[in-house]
């Protein structure tokens, strides 16, 4: 059987076949001449299937959408606090090319507009790196990420470099501010190159997908950043990611994230997967028309939206029996908090005073709210003078100290 989700996705693009309006960019020179009819998409989900459609092979600068990934590497390289003391995470409300500071702090807004995303793009490896430095460890990040070796766009940097006035401006604002410790020039130069990496949506996807799996690259199955970083860099992907057209895109939509000059428009799915599309023409928030069109049929089809609701809490407890003394309670899937809370009003309801069992032999996951509120629901049990127990054969409730030192029985 062929899996149906790639047909699928095909037949998205080609409804959209008709779709002309909006314009390719024309502020960068070379984007002008753009093939405004490229249409490609490509799905990858965080188990590293990709299923792509259109024009998935053709490479296209990857713009703005590389701001979201250069703010995880400045994560990366200089930590949460450094990062957060130079750029906020509230949304702008604003044009990407805005020359906008937030009033007090002086900090840009976010690093999703540019004047976050040069500033971003500075704090790259750390202090005193040149711009090739820079320049390579967002290629590097960017490779690593998409799971082969990116190049760079010569061409469209250097229209754009000779272009960059708006830029420029944006970075010696910076420096008159004390946000840029560098050389505006080299900064901006810097930053151009980073907008000049190729992709093509099948990298995206994949990059995207990585965000979506907690920063695991889903493909080469390499950690490339922690839990933490990647949720930072969803977050501002939600904040901001659109410019000023986030708040509708976020209510159509409700999936994280960022488009770019060049017709590339990214999202990510938490938990799911790293969606991307490429179309040339723009609306007037400089974001590429058939790509929202795209985004919003795969989340009304699809069920994407992140506002969804999921009933994750009332899957967890499969089923309870009592046999031979002792009562089991069988656990599946994920376990988190409302998980958690499932399996405690199961374990409150039960006065049945025989021994507890927790059988997880059929749970997948869970974090560690998850595991810390079996543990406590075991203590509490065991308080009230029952013996307990759990079943775990693959271990999915590591360390399961009761929190004085003591173990429930193990089985399994
Ligand atoms: N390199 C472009 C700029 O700085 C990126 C803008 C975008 O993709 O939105 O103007």
């Amino acid at each position: 059987m062929r899996s149906p989700v790639g047909d699928y996705l095909q037949e998205v693009l080609d409804a959209l076949a008709d779709e002309r309006s909006g314009a390719v960019a024309d502020y960068i020179p070379d984007l002008a001449n753009a093939d405004p009819d490229v249409f490609g998409a490509a799905v990858t989900t965080v188990a590293g299937r990709t299923y792509a459609a259109g024009d998935d092979e053709v490479e296209f600068s990857i713009q703005s959408i590389s701001k979201p990934f250069a703010y995880a590497a400045a994560l990366l390289d200089r930590g949460k606090e450094t990062v957060l003391a130079a750029v906020g995470v509230e949304p702008s409300g604003e044009a990407f090319n805005e020359l906008s500071l937030e009033t007090g702090s002086r900090r840009p807004k976010n690093p999703m507009i540019n004047v976050g995303a040069i500033a971003t793009h500075d704090l790259l490896v750390g202090p005193g790196a040149s711009v090739a430095d820079k320049v390579e460890r967002a290629r590097e990040f960017f490779s690593a990420l998409a799971g082969r070796e990116l190049g760079i766009d010569e061409s469209v940097f250097a229209s754009e470099l000779a272009t960059a006035d708006r830029n420029l401006s944006i970075a010696h604002m910076l420096r008159n501010y004390g946000v840029l410790q560098d050389d505006p020039h080299e900064v901006v130069e810097g930053y151009t190159r980073q907008c000049s990496i190729t992709v093509t949506v099948g990298d995206l996807a994949v990059m995207g997908a990585t965000l979506a799996n907690g920063g695991v690259q889903p493909r080469t199955g390499e950690r490339l950043m922690p839990p933490e970083v990647a949720r930072q860099t969803l977050t501002v992907m939600a904040a901001a990611g659109m410019y000023d057209g986030v708040g509708e895109w976020f209510a159509t939509v409700g999936i994280p994230a960022k488009s770019g000059v060049a017709g590339g428009l990214l999202g990510a799915l938490p938990g799911q997967c790293g969606i991307a599309v490429v179309s040339p023409r723009l609306d007037a928030h400089g974001n590429s028309v058939r790509g929202i069109k795209v985004f919003q049929r795969l989340s009304a089809d699809m069920g994407m939206h992140l506002m969804d609701s999921v009933p994750y809490g009332s899957t967890v407890l499969r089923g309870v029996h009592t046999s031979g003394g002792e009562t089991v309670f069988e656990l599946q899937g994920v376990i988190q908090f409302s998980g958690g809370e499932a399996v405690l009003h199961g374990l409150e309801s039960d006065t049945s005073g025989t021994a507890v069992v927790l059988d997880l032999s059929r749970v997948d996951r869970m974090n560690d709210v998850g595991r810390r509120m079996l543990l406590e629901g075991l203590r509490r049990m065991r308080l009230d003078g029952r013996a307990v127990a759990l079943i775990d054969p693959d271990r999915v409730l590591p360390d399961p100290d009761l929190g004085d030192g003591t173990l429930p029985e193990i089985r399994g």
